[in-house]
């Protein structure tokens, strides 16, 4: 019998990136800004412009650095309306408070993603923006809410931290709206401890973040194609300072030819084990919408006719088991958790997005998984589920 699976350690680093890494520590070569030319931060926009196909990458410190200057280079008044979908992790609705927006949340149904109804609902409110975040890679509709949003008039930002990989009728998630953002923090796609990065064909855009991240004097001059348009904008603009580093970049760089590999095993697993629990009449796994193609490392799942006492009964029962199933609405302070944000001032009331994650269970189900440790994750959910809610007793049929 295998073990339980370690579904928290990260893949290694590829041994590519040591070789940069010494040389770095040599030279003591850090800041990205110092060399004339081909420092690492530089090449890793350059290389992850073309691998996505969009003109202009700017590296950052984190993903919430990148959708904090996005916002900032939108250029909108102080507390311009950003409408976001309600499932989505806390440092989204914190990057727009901190670029001095406001949050307007935007109904979350059971298929994980955005409600179209309530989105165009509050798009006719009134909205200056809108910031999809493709929460755990679960694609929202991008072509209604592109087209939605260009009748207005109002630019589109993906947060496509956790997206990396996925495709929407073959194109990248990230590169659909005016800007992407991506994430390099450990749990994502690409590993590098901390890190984000930024993606636009706008020049104007570009320019704004690249001097915004902390490009001072001339430090722009380093940013291919956008030159002029940041000589446009010198010392008009706040200095933020979220540059990645050299050593950062070290890290990731390696890792981007590692892509397709992680996708393409990432879904594997992700399918493997979503078939198997949709097998259960206890458990549902959203389908991906017909024009995305996902790149996941991690699943969710709904629990279908739980009680919040049987939801728990299961989540400890499957730990039991060794397979550590987080559910959203349930656990303690959880971040994805609407209601214990706070920090936001006049948090409506979401029903249906507090109904979805009262049932919705999250997985961690990393690329680099033996199939022998997905049916041992696979056999201890529908186990849990099981002892909790026997099939083969009959059982009060509950609406979902
Ligand atoms: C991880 C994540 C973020 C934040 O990324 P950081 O790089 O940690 O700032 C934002 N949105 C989503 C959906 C994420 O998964």
């Amino acid at each position: 019998m295998t073990s339980a699976p370690n579904t928290y350690d990260a893949e290694p680093i590829p041994p590519e990136a040591r070789q940069e890494i010494d040389r770095l520590l040599q030279s003591g070569d850090l800041f990205r800004y110092t060399a004339l030319q081909d420092a690492p931060v530089a090449r890793l926009e350059t290389e992850f412009a073309a691998m996505l196909g969009v003109k202009y990458a700017l590296a950052v410190s984190s993903c919430s650095a990148a959708l904090f200057l996005a916002l900032k280079a939108l250029d909108m008044p102080r507390g311009a309306r950003v409408l976001f979908p309600a499932f989505t992790f806390a440092a989204v609705p914190s990057a727009i408070i901190h670029a001095d927006c406001t949050p307007v949340p935007v109904e979350v149904d059971d298929t994980l993603r955005i409600d179209l109804a309530d989105f165009e609902a509050r798009l006719d409110d009134g909205a200056d923006a809108v910031l999809i975040s493709h929460m755990r890679g679960h694609t929202s509709d991008m072509d209604a809410i592109m087209a939605l949003a260009s009748a207005r008039n109002i630019p589109v930002l993906e947060d496509a931290a956790h997206s990396l990989g996925t495709k929407w009728n073959g194109q990248d998630i990230g590169t659909i709206g005016k800007i992407g953002c991506f994430s390099f923090q450990s749990y994502k796609l690409i590993n590098a401890g901390e890190g984000g990065i930024l993606v636009t064909d706008d020049p104007e855009i570009a320019a704004r973040a690249v001097i915004m991240s902390g490009a001072y004097e001339h430090a722009w001059k380093k940013h291919p194609g956008v030159e002029e348009h940041c000589a446009r904008w010198q010392n008009r603009l706040p200095l933020y300072n979220m540059r990645m580093q050299n050593l950062s970049a070290a890290v990731i760089r390696p890792q981007l030819a590692h892509v397709p590999r992680r996708v393409a095993d990432g879904r594997r697993n992700h399918d493997y084990v979503a078939a198997r629990l949709n097998g259960s009449p206890l458990f549902s796994v959203p389908a991906a919408l017909p024009a995305e193609a996902r790149a996941p490392d991690s699943l969710q799942f709904l629990l279908n006719g739980f009680s919040a006492d049987d939801a728990r009964s299961f989540a400890r029962a499957a730990d039991d088991l060794g397979v550590s199933v987080q559910i959203f609405g349930l656990s303690r302070d959880n971040a994805r958790a609407f209601w214990n944000w706070k920090f936001i001032e006049d948090m409506p009331e979401l029903p249906r997005t507090r109904a979805m994650l009262m049932r919705a269970c999250d997985l961690r189900l990393p690329a680099r998984l033996t199939m022998a440790e997905l049916d041992f994750i696979a056999d201890a959910i529908l186990q849990a589920g099981e002892l909790i809610l026997p099939q083969t007793q009959p059982r009060p049929q509950i609406a979902s």
